[in-house]
């Protein structure tokens, strides 16, 4: 994978990312329920993974049915997060989102940017040199476009947030594409609410 290609790939006009998703249906769908054949089912100990958000957080991750999914999320969240969709650039909530604050996982509430490290990328999708913890984000190569590029997923619920590039500015060079329709922002102000909130809900 060259620098070059993965340059393309992202300025690419999110309209021919749709239209190449959607002539892909039938293989998606196929991929999506091998990778998510365990959705609904207990997870047994060894599956469940822990995230430590804080001294007193501790969040289990996430496994449901897909039709839990689609109960909880609306239909682009679900074509982008489960269905690893990709929103048409500059129609996103975020990518010219200049607040200071985090930005969570939509579907499962796991912080995974920090707005000190977002930057003006000019794609039309929000973009961060590095997530909050590299542990809170898996990797998996894709081939959507005919050729591989590395796609994110948040850690704790699996669904897709985007795609990384070895693009981006320092001190990482890295540049997270991230879909907007994957994440909620939290502004600085209401973080200390989020995190109590967090702890109450996630209370075993
Ligand atoms: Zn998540």
């Amino acid at each position: 994978m060259t620098v070059v290609a993965t340059i393309i790939a992202c300025n690419k006009p999110a309209a021919n990312v749709s239209k190449s998703q959607s002539d892909n249906t039938e293989a998606n769908s196929s991929s999506q329920s091998s990778t998510t054949s365990t959705a609904g089912e207990e997870q047994s100990d060894d599956e469940v993974k822990y995230f430590t958000i804080s001294d007193d957080i501790q969040l289990r991750s996430v496994t449901k049915s897909e039709e839990d999914w689609q109960a909880q999320l609306n239909e682009m969240e679900y074509y982008v997060i489960r269905e690893k969709g990709t929103e048409r650039a500059f129609t996103g909530e975020y990518w010219d989102n200049k607040a200071d604050g985090i930005y969570v996982c939509r579907a499962c509430n796991l912080p995974l940017y920090d707005s000190k490290t977002k930057f003006k990328s000019g794609t039309g999708w929000p973009s961060y040199w590095q997530s909050i913890d590299k542990d809170y984000i898996l990797e998996d190569t894709d081939y959507l476009l005919g050729y591989a590029r590395t796609e994110l997923m948040c850690g704790r619920c699996e669904g897709h947030l985007g795609h990384v590039f070895s693009d981006g500015p320092q001190p990482t060079g890295m540049r997270h594409c991230i879909n907007s329709a994957s994440l909620s922002f939290i502004p600085q102000s209401e973080i200390d609410a989020f995190m109590t909130k967090l702890k109450t809900q996630e209370k075993p």
